[in-house]
């Protein structure tokens, strides 16, 4: 069975795929179990490119093994879109949500809530073999809440609302969160466009 890896060493991440994955002939592994340690400067200007980039180094490392990478981050209008690609570093320390999000409450403060609109975007990119990939985006509008509400999910999640379910990301359950993320929107896009691929 032909091999597919994520370009991941996340977990919430790996199971969430492998889980979609689950219908099609390929063995989904995770960097890790595929022997691979590298860093790939993540130095795109799009969320594309970010996980294009990312798939197709590993992809040239291996050469035999489907790669899947995605990169995903927070976009708010008033900001002209920031802090889209630098959504992990946005404070200038890599993952550190508090800070990002305290980063983020400081640059809207004043805003009134019309003016706090928001997209989660999930970009994804798998590399099928050397003449073929896929490409697919995933997206979820929201606003940004004035404080942080729930104490689920990750991220920005304590800041991003939703008004069809009336949450914030963290206050929803996981199973609410799956139905409606830019992640599972992206994730269902690739589903169809692999049904489409002789693998
Ligand atoms: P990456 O795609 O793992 O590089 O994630 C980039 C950054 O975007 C994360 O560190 C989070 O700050 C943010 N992000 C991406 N997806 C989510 C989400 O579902 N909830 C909250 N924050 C997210």
């Amino acid at each position: 069975m032909k091999k597919l890896i994520i370009a991941s060493n996340n977990s919430h991440k790996i199971k969430e795929i492998k889980a979609i994955l689950r219908e099609f002939p390929v063995e989904v592994v995770s960097l890790k179990e595929a022997g691979i340690d590298i860093d790939v400067v993540e130095d795109g200007t799009t969320f594309m490119e970010n996980a294009y980039k990312k798939a197709k180094e590993i992809f040239d490392l291996k050469g035999d093994s489907m790669v899947l990478s995605d990169d995903s981050g927070l976009m708010t209008e008033a900001l002209g879109g920031a802090p889209g690609v630098y959504s992990a570093r946005f404070a200038g320390e890599h993952g550190n949500d508090k800070k990002n999000n305290e980063k983020l409450l400081k640059m809207l403060e004043g805003k009134p809530f019309e003016e706090r609109k928001a997209k989660f975007v999930s970009a994804i990119a798998l590399i099928v073999d050397k003449n073929t990939s896929i490409k697919v985006q995933g997206e979820i509008e929201g606003y940004i809440m004035e404080e942080l509400h729930g104490e689920g999910g990750f991220g920005y999640d304590p800041l991003f609302f939703v008004p069809e379910f009336n949450k914030t990301f963290a206050e929803m359950s996981e199973e609410e969160k799956n139905s409606i993320s830019h992640r599972a929107r992206a994730l269902a896009k690739l589903k169809e466009e692999l049904r489409k691929v002789k693998i």
